[in-house]
């Protein structure tokens, strides 16, 4: 007698956060989420950041004026429940961070120890799957992907090689930050700049990404750290996660960077810019040691021209740029969560906030006012937080707390429209 397994992975329907227009708020929508094809995985969402990217994003009229609706969301962290054919990396249950930037493992960057901006990454500039469609319908729309995350979703389907496997007992409401903002920033400082035991940086931008960079310039034994923001109410956090002090320019009438050659005669061995403004990237570069100081570019200035002064670079300044902080994602992360685990780092202060799901537009005019402090998190809705039902029989609590139907009527229903 010959034995077939048939596997039947159905749709699931869920709450998203859905952009259905440039400059519209979200809305949440009852979304259908088919199933992994090959590949690829199904991971239910349990918590996820609002990175200043996605804020950039909504600011943007122009960037993806066409694909829209939209699910929006990278900084995020859940359980792996249904994998497509060929995934033997991950299995379901097992708890996942996910990935912005991949790692296939194959590429030149891949192959090549220093890099880590992996050729998939262009993937997401799709905003689709790799086969071209999009596991997301809503009211009989497709709806696009993006980040190759899309983790404003309860239920989202992400590449095999942009998850990364958590260790079973992390918090994913903590680590998900992992997913973005704290490595990023963190790394920068550690793996890009390389900071040096002794030496003197600046941050450019408290946000959650730059409060990161403070924490990796401490970590690598830097002995000057300071904050640069134009909102003062952060440099209490700023000086909580490391910073030695804390400057406005607004307090000043002169630039910038002439106040901090002022404060440290020579101007400073590291400087990061963690804003996303191109005369401040300009600003951090001048704010460094004319010969051996490095500026590392975090904020992204996608779309904007930088106007620098070729006279900065004669005399041996560095300016470079610097993605996820350097980090082999699929390799790294799993070691970040592990460091955390063992308390060589705290992503405590990084969380002012946490909100349902439901509240996102009011963590966007929070992040719009500075009110929020430094990164946050907004746990879905059917967080329970617990390690049992993490652990437990998780195939059968998802089908009691889900409405599932069959793929092809989803599918069917949602195609018709398009
Ligand atoms: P955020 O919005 O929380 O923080 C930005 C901070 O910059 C705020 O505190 C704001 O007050 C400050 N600021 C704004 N204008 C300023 C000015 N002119 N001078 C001084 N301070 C000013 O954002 P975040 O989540 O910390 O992200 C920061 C940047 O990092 C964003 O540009 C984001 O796109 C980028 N980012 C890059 C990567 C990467 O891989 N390179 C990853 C994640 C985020
Ligand atoms: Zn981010």
């Amino acid at each position: 007698m010959q034995i077939v397994k048939v596997t039947y992975i159905e749709v699931i329907r869920c709450r998203a956060a859905i952009l259905w227009k440039p400059g519209a708020p979200f809305s949440i929508e009852e979304v259908e989420v088919a199933p992994p094809k090959a590949k690829e995985v199904r991971v239910k969402i349990v918590a996820t950041g609002f990175c200043g990217t996605e804020m950039k994003m909504l600011k943007s009229k122009t960037l993806h004026h066409d694909r829209y609706p939209i699910i929006m969301g990278h900084e995020g962290a859940g359980i792996v429940e249904s994998v497509g054919e060929g995934v033997s990396t991950v299995k379901t249950g097992d708890k996942v961070i996910t990935l912005f930037l991949p790692q296939c493992g194959e590429c030149a960057s891949c192959l090549n120890s220093e890099d880590n901006f992996c050729k998939q990454l262009k993937q997401s500039e799709t905003n689709l799957m790799s086969d071209g469609t999009s596991r997301f319908t809503c009211k009989g729309k497709l709806v696009y992907h993006f980040g190759n995350t899309s983790t404003f979703s309860e239920y989202t389907v992400i590449n095999e090689i942009s998850v990364a496997k958590a260790d079973a007992f992390a918090p994913l409401e903590k680590v998900c930050l992992i997913s973005c903002g704290f490595s990023t920033g963190f790394g920068a400082a550690i793996n890009t700049a390389k900071v040096t035991p002794g030496s003197t940086c600046a941050v450019f931008g408290l946000g959650g990404v730059g409060m990161s960079a403070i924490m990796g310039c401490k970590a690598a034994g830097a002995a000057r750290i300071i904050g640069v923001d134009i909102n003062k109410d952060k440099f209490e956090k700023a000086k909580e996660v490391g910073a030695t002090e804390c400057i406005n320019p607004q307090d000043y009438e002169k630039p910038i960077q002439e106040v901090l050659f002022e404060m440290t005669g020579d101007g400073v061995d590291f400087c990061f810019e963690v804003i996303g403004n191109p005369e401040t990237v300009a600003a951090a570069l001048a704010s460094c040691h004319e010969s051996h100081g490095v500026c590392v570019i975090v904020g992204l200035t996608i779309g904007d021209q930088l106007n620098i002064s070729g006279h900065l670079f004669l005399s041996g300044r560095s300016l470079k740029g610097s993605i996820f902080g350097g980090w082999k994602s699929r390799k790294d992360v799993p070691k970040l969560v592990s460091d955390y685990m063992a308390k060589k780092f705290n992503l405590d202060p990084l969380i002012t906030h946490t909100l349902n799901l439901d509240k996102i537009n009011e963590a966007v005019e929070f992040m719009k006012t500075g009110k929020w402090q430094v990164a946050h998190t907004i746990f879905m809705s059917e967080y329970l937080g617990s390690r049992e039902r993490v652990c437990g029989d998780r195939g059968r609590q998802w089908k009691e707390s889900h409405s599932w139907r069959s793929h092809r009527q989803a599918t069917e229903e949602g195609f018709r429209t398009l």
